[in-house]
């Protein structure tokens, strides 16, 4: 335990230092042991140093340490700290740790205790009392993190999907149904979805530390369309200091109209990749300013992975999903979890991606079990993200025909999947699907078990490619599968197809402007940067100015007045108007055959016009070249430029244009600065 390479700590709390000495022998060196004396240093040092475990023995007076374990057990830091009370001498009324009636009060598993001082005696040898001890810190373990992180064990989550409302049938069968994944023992963990589709349901947060409680893990879905940065960080922080360690991170579906009155607003303040950068922050100890002073957090324990869509049919939709996952990568995802699709190469094409590009990161492959009716939606592209070719619509079509409506076939098709994603080198499966049963998970995984060892033989039922779909890699015509050779990248200026020049005029333009005004070392810059400033020097400047810079940026790009600029970061597009998620860095996984998730066959998704305008330009690789933050809402509506060349937007930050000296008045500055230009 511990951190990184740090040993764990027991904290030891007894007036007697013999618990301390008996704990020493017993864990020897691999646990730093604490000392506490009473009850106030024990609390105080419970609360601080945070240890894995507490061993309580006698505190003096009698009663003191009961009235300690309370405190420990109803205590907000202390709560989920596994306890162990010793009672080292049963013989001396004087000195036992409880009474008959408070050790009646207390779990059997955490208390040492008898009337037999051999007896306890025996318990207290070192080997016998380290294997009490590992006992009890077994309860911190993250099992599905463990599991995962197994080379030899293959991962099994289970997804539940949430339903609407407080006293729902839905949240009890769930319920139920972690009850039976408990006493079966074939799932890891279990995984509950974040407003499925964008509707509004009940909080899977909160049900997952229900779950955590029946005794597994589970993986909180946390879908950043409904939640701001603070939302996100009080459910994060929450979801900690409750022991719900596992997050998935994802962008969200689109907000349904199911909503109380009306569509919902959609947040997207923050993209998956910010929400892991705080994850990380806050794994190491967030720190921020309270009345000038630093403080420094208590460090969280969080495991957050992410999703990928390898199953894109375009070039830049699969480039975008690939972009943007070296970027989660890069900003701390712990692992994948695919989007739901059938094609076995596209699968193979992440881990052979991961390969390639040196990522040693699990996969949790997405086997869901696809019933024909929703075949039939994720055909229609009615479940953004979801694949399924018409091939398999109609194999699904033909199964129905059968007595149990296919039901056998799909459960049969699932295992195959299983034992595919094994085969091929998953970490694990993320088994899902409407009304799945306990029954039908395990004969998944069993099944799945036994087909494991000829997975080879599978791969050509799984042969589901999309129409002019795009592969990554070159195709093993051994295997079916991939070879570790790019396929080559044509530059085809698709979107001459739809009658436009590739990159568009308005990208060459733009181009143009960045390189003379928006360039640190250009000439304009230098002379405009002190222009900017007296314009800033005053309300009345700034508004005029501001006023007329929105109005050529709405004409040029939809501007919203967001003051903190993005079209730096997408090839001179808006991510904020036009993109409906306000994505800033790299695309969400709805899109469909290159249009938006959200205006599908009317609006392109923002990504794909950028990756097509930079690969235009052999400069495709900008998408994932740095991560865009999200934007700073202080800048609202304040001119963009301004904010620019006086170094207050995130492109001026990445680009070390500093904010100008307070020493020198804007006039002077305006006047030093036009001779310097008129120097040059
Ligand atoms: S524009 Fe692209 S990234 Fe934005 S919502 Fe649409 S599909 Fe998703």
């Amino acid at each position: 335990m511990g951190k990184g390479d740090e040993p764990g700590k027991i904290l030891v709390v007894s007036s007697v230092p013999d618990l301390a000495e008996i704990t020493e022998k017993a864990v020897s060196g691999s646990f730093e042991v604490a000392y506490a004396s009473n009850e106030q240093e024990g609390l105080e040092k419970a609360r601080k140093e945070m240890p894995d475990m507490i061993v309580l023995g006698y505190i003096e007076p009698q009663g003191t340490a009961f009235n300690l374990h309370r405190k420990l057990r109803g205590g907000w830091i202390t709560k989920n700290i596994p306890l162990l009370i010793v009672d080292l001498y049963p013989q001396d009324q004087s000195r036992r740790v409880l009474t008959m009636e408070e050790g009646l009060q207390i779990e059997a598993d955490e208390y040492i205790a008898g009337e037999d001082y051999e007896a306890i005696s025996r318990l207290l040898e070192p080997a016998r009392f380290r294997e009490k001890l590992d006992t009890r810190l077994r309860e911190r373990v993250n099992t599905f993190k463990e599991a995962l992180l197994d080379p030899n064990t293959f991962c099994v989550t289970w997804e539940q999907i949430a339903g609407r409302g407080a006293f729902e049938m839905q949240q009890e069968e769930i319920i139920d149904k972690v009850y039976e994944a408990v006493q079966g023992g074939i799932a890891n963990g279990i995984s509950v979805t974040d407003n499925p589709g964008g509707n509004p349901a009940i909080s899977t947060e909160m049900l997952c530390i229900e779950i955590k409680k029946l005794g597994i893990e589970p993986l909180v879905h946390l879908a950043c369309r409904d939640k701001n940065r603070n939302e996100m960080e009080s459910m994060l922080y929450g979801l900690s200091a409750l022991g719900v360690r596992n997050v998935l991170l994802l962008t969200g579906d689109a907000p349904s109209d199911a909503a109380f009155g009306g569509k919902s607003k959609p947040v997207f303040d923050l993209d998956p990749i910010h929400v892991l950068q705080l994850v990380e922050m806050m794994n190491n100890g967030l720190e921020h300013e309270v009345l000038g002073k630093k403080r420094v957090l208590a460090p969280t324990d969080l495991f957050a992975g992410v999703c990928v869509s390898p199953f894109k049919q375009q070039e830049a939709e699969l480039m975008g999903q690939y972009y943007k996952l070296s970027k989660k990568i890069q900003a701390g995802a712990k692992f994948i979890i695919n989007q739901v699709g059938f094609d076995v190469r596209k699968l193979h094409e992440l881990l052979t991606w991961l390969k390639v590009n040196g990522y040693n990161i699990p996969v949790l492959a997405n086997i869901y079990i696809l019933p024909y009716g929703t075949a039939k939606f994720m055909n229609a592209s009615e479940i953004p993200g979801c694949v399924v070719t018409d091939k398999l619509v109609a194999e699904l079509a033909e199964e129905k025909k059968a007595e149990d409506k296919g039901k056998a076939a799909r459960l049969l098709r699932a295992a195959k999947m299983y034992a595919l994603a094994k085969g091929m080198g998953c970490a694990g499966a993320h088994i899902g699907g409407i009304g799945i049963s306990y029954d039908m998970v395990e004969y998944i995984v069993r099944k799945g078990e036994e087909l494991a060892e000829k997975w080879q033989d599978l791969v050509a039922e799984f042969d589901y490619p999309q129409k002019d779909g795009f592969y990554l890699f070159e195709k093993d015509p051994k295997t079916g599968l991939n070879l570790d050779k790019p396929t080559p990248r044509p530059r085809k200026p698709s979107l001459k197809s739809f009658g436009m020049p590739s990159p568009p005029i308005m990208y060459t333009f733009c181009s143009v402007a960045h390189v003379l005004l928006f360039n640190p070392n250009s000439l304009l810059f230098k002379l405009f940067r002190p222009l900017a400033r007296f314009i800033d020097s005053s309300r009345i400047q700034k508004a005029v100015f501001g006023y007329f810079e929105h109005l050529a940026k709405v004409a040029f790009f939809s501007c919203m007045n967001c003051g903190d600029c993005a079209i730096f970061d997408v090839a001179y597009l808006c991510p904020m108007s036009q993109c409906p998620k306000s994505q800033r860095n790299g695309p969400c996984g709805g899109s469909h055959e290159g249009w938006c998730e959200v205006y599908p066959d009317e609006r392109k998704c923002v990504w794909v016009k950028a990756y097509e305008r930079w690969k235009a330009r052999k400069a495709e690789d900008k998408i994932g070249a740095y991560i865009t933050p999200p934007c700073n809402w202080e800048l609202w509506e304040t001119p963009s430029w301004l904010n620019f060349y006086l170094g207050r937007d995130h492109t001026a930050k990445r680009l070390g244009v500093k904010p100008p000296g307070k020493s020198v008045s804007a006039k002077a500055d305006v006047a030093k600065g036009a001779e310097k230009a008129a120097q040059a």
